[in-house]
């Protein structure tokens, strides 16, 4: 499972492109690009 936003409606999608269609599940859009960690230190203590 990869994270993806989709480019349209910013929505936050989780799916593995391998087995399932690139598709937003919100608006429909098929235009996701990789989420990327925007801070990759920040973790959260238990
Ligand atoms: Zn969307």
């Amino acid at each position: 499972m990869s994270e993806f936003v989709c480019v349209n409606c910013e929505a936050e999608v989780e799916l593995d492109p391998i087995h399932e269609k690139v598709i937003c599940p919100k608006c429909s859009h098929r235009v996701l690009f990789k989420k990327r960690p925007e801070n990759p230190s920040k973790v959260e203590a238990i």
